[in-house]
């Protein structure tokens, strides 16, 4: 079912072939177990089925353009769609994980104040396939290692583009498929209250973080024009509904901006906003994009979080990666839209 719906080219040439049904599960696995680029790699296809399948429905839908590789081991993965848009994937290896950080759209409609992709506006939703493609691609790159961990954190808003989001994240989690654990996924969403509650209902165990930047109403607008149709207060019952249902925990993403967000009033509203065990506040200093803003100092930084603690909460301050290659959080821009490109394989 879920080969039929990530791959409908696929289905359809096999279709008008009158092709065995084994075949889809088998070209499946060889995208999602094996990662193979090209339908000549996948051997137990026969040869003839593997020629029309490479002319009708090619096994690669994003071209990889460029692998950018940052001093802390991060690497940023430039692709183009078929429709010539570009798009990046970050990779980001820690002690024992690797952790892909994927885009579920083609810039971002959001607009957040300090975002790169929000600069760029949308073009397009992703495809469920794009959506997974960027993981095999990172997979293979960086085998034997393995990914660990799977982030829905790039460029645009995941809960805009819910369900091929939810079937890419449903294909990553197959056990005949990607095979990776639901408690090793997780999406973040700029704060869309009735999606919040669709995905507290899914069956699988996926995490989320929910962006929130501000305890503040008026302040929160002005960061994110999504605050304008969702008020804290809907979105914290949102919150509500999510751990309540799924028993999970939620994160609370919050990015520290210099003198508008890291002020003692705001770790203090803060320990009232987030009053609930199963809450996680995670912060995380700006990352340098050309919009205004600039970061709290590391000792600024920690002090909030020391200052949060204290309160009561549970709460981490994430270490920036990779932004010698503009590959952290809020600077996706796929700025080199007009670059040559550069076939690399790593
Ligand atoms: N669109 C989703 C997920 C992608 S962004 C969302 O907004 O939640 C991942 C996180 O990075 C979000 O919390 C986002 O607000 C934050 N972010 C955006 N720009 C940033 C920047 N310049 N520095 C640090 N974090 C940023
Ligand atoms: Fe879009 Fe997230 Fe950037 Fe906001 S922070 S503009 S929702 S990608």
């Amino acid at each position: 079912m879920l080969a039929r719906e990530l791959l409908p080219d696929v289905q359809e040439v096999l279709e008008t072939r009158r092709e065995p049904p084994y075949r889809l599960s088998q070209a499946y696995r060889a995208l999602c177990v094996s990662f193979v680029r090209d339908w000549e790699e996948c051997t137990v296809l026969p040869k003839g089925l593997r020629d029309e399948l490479n002319e009708k429905a090619p096994a690669a839908t994003l071209e990889l353009l460029r692998i950018a590789r940052s001093k802390d081991g991060t690497r940023k993965y430039l692709f183009q769609t078929r429709d010539g848009h570009r798009i990046e994937t970050v990779m980001i290896p820690e002690k024992d994980r690797r952790t892909v950080c994927i885009s579920t759209q083609i810039g971002c409609p959001m607009g957040c104040a300090f975002c790169a992709t929000g600069l760029l506006g949308i073009e397009r939703n992703l495809k469920a396939r794009e959506i997974a493609e960027q993981v095999f691609v990172v997979a293979r790159d960086i085998a034997p290692e393995r990914v660990s961990n799977v982030v829905v954190m790039g460029m645009g808003e995941p809960f805009l583009n819910y369900r091929q989001m939810i079937l890419a994240l449903r294909v990553l989690n197959d056990p005949d498929g990607f095979n990776l654990s639901a408690r090793h996924i997780a999406a973040s969403t700029s704060g869309l209250v009735d999606r919040i509650r669709r995905f507290a209902d899914e069956p699988e165990q996926f995490h989320l973080a929910i962006s929130l930047h501000t305890p503040f109403e008026e302040e929160r607008r002005r960061l994110m024009p999504v605050a304008s149709r969702h008020s804290i207060s809907e979105v914290m019952s949102a919150a509500r509904y999510y751990v309540e249902r799924s028993h999970r925990k939620l994160f609370f993403e919050y990015t520290l901006l210099a003198g508008v967000n890291d002020q003692p009033r705001h770790a203090e509203a803060l320990a009232t906003l987030l009053d609930h065990p199963l809450y996680h506040l995670n912060l995380i200093r700006f990352n340098w994009t050309d919009t205004g803003f600039s970061a709290t100092s590391r000792k600024g930084a920690r002090e909030f979080l020391e200052m949060v603690r204290e309160l009561g909460l549970s709460a981490t301050l994430r270490p920036s990666r990779g932004a010698d290659i503009d590959a952290a959080c809020g600077q996706l821009a796929a700025k080199d839209l007009r670059g040559r490109p550069v076939a690399t394989t790593g």
